[in-house]
């Protein structure tokens, strides 16, 4: 089938109009037509090449909330018109260990991302959100509370991906009543993860380098607001932190965090900078068995519970809903820290006549 969406076709090109083609839906597959999609620093990356292994041209897009036109045979879970999303897999091998334990994120022979991954259908290479339609298997299809309203869509898209990735790693490390959480850098993932483990009852504090934030970061749920600026404010709360998940995504100087951690606590990354952060003092981490970890995304199953979650606690992500003609805009805000907290497209403004005239 036709679709249409933005793509890149290198990594100094602007995103532009781009047409296409997607399977026409199997017995499994559901076909969607997107509604959101949310701008992840990741699409950022790996359209201007900041990671290695980008495929042009790349349609980007993993924050993906859509309404069901089309369901293939045998699809249990949805029906025509049921609102749904897709997030950063669209399929993994389903039968390595990592798989059968829910967490195909880590599918020993590689899942399959939303977009620039092998496409086994057409044997080219799979095309994200940033498009008019989506067509998925729907076990990698996640279903959108009802409580969600119409007009609560554009922010519940960013859960997809900044939801996900921030909540995972606050489940696996228990966290809850009497916890302490730090945050560090208030973007599409740190004010989701502020909301998140301030809604798990945790103590949560943030550290940003933007003095603009500090308000900001107390109204979305921090109890306190550390400027990192100034390197002397990094040296309270020493050993004190169970857990802090670390979104920045430029390299920093991780010494100042490790320290503190309290006994067992874990500086978690999630944060893929294009280049390594610079050698950690390995006597911060032994003294008090401190770990140094990071966590990409959560499982389908985890997913779905994370939804759930917050459809249960009314948190939605911060959007700034934008045109699709606006990307390039965006884009070249989202480097500069100017967003709050994430860019969420309307795939209504996508001009989709030229799928009209196929
Ligand atoms: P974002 O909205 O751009 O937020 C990043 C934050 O980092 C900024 O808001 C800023 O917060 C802080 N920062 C500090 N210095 C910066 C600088 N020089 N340039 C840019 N940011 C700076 O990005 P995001 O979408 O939350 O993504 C954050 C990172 O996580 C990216 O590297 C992305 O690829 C990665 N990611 C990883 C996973 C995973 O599974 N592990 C999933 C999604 C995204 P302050 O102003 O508060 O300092
Ligand atoms: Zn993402
Ligand atoms: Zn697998």
């Amino acid at each position: 089938m036709n679709n249409i969406g933005y793509a890149a076709t290198s990594s100094t090109s602007p995103l532009s109009p781009f047409k296409f083609f997607r399977r026409e839906p199997g017995p499994k597959d559901v076909n969607m037509e997107i509604l959101y999609c949310g701008i992840c620093h990741s699409d950022l990356h790996a359209v201007r090449s900041e990671w290695p292994g980008t495929i042009y041209p790349i349609v980007p897009g993993h924050e993906i909330v859509g309404r069901i036109l089309k369901v293939g045979s045998m699809v249990k879970k949805f029906k025509v018109g049921d609102i749904a999303a897709v997030g950063c897999m669209v399929d993994s091998c389903r039968k390595c260990d990592s798989c059968l334990a829910g967490n195909e994120q880590f599918c020993e022979v590689g899942c399959i991302y939303t977009y620039n991954s092998p496409n086994v259908h057409t044997k080219g290479i799979t095309y994200g959100g940033y498009a008019s339609h989506m067509v998925a298997d729907e076990d990698f299809v996640l279903r959108v509370p009802t409580s969600y309203k119409e007009k609560d869509l554009a922010g519940v898209a960013p859960l997809l991906c900044a939801g996900i990735t921030t909540y995972s790693p606050l489940r696996y490390w228990k966290i809850g009543k009497g916890s302490k959480v730090g945050v560090v850098g208030l973007g599409g993932l740190g004010h989701m993860a502020i909301k998140l483990a301030h809604a798990m009852e945790a103590r949560v504090v943030l550290f940003t380098s933007s003095s603009s934030k500090i308000e900001d970061g107390k109204r979305l749920g921090a109890d306190e607001v550390i400027l990192t600026k100034d390197p002397k404010n990094l040296e309270s709360n020493q050993r004190s932190f169970d857990l802090i998940i670390d979104t920045v995504a430029v390299q920093h100087d991780l010494n100042p965090y490790i320290n503190l951690l309290k006994q067992d606590g874990a500086m978690c990354l999630v944060g893929v900078p294009e280049k390594p952060h610079p050698a950690l003092n390995v006597f911060n981490l032994i003294k008090l068995r401190r770990k140094l970890v990071g966590s990409l995304i959560g499982g389908i199953k985890e997913t779905q519970e994370m939804l759930d979650f917050c459809a249960s606690n009314n948190i939605t992500s911060d959007v700034e809903v934008i045109p699709m003609d606006k990307v390039n805009e965006a884009y070249n805000r989202l480097v500069k820290g100017d967003v709050k907290y994430r860019f969420t497209i309307d795939m209504s403004t996508l001009d989709k006549s030229s799928l009209d005239k196929t």
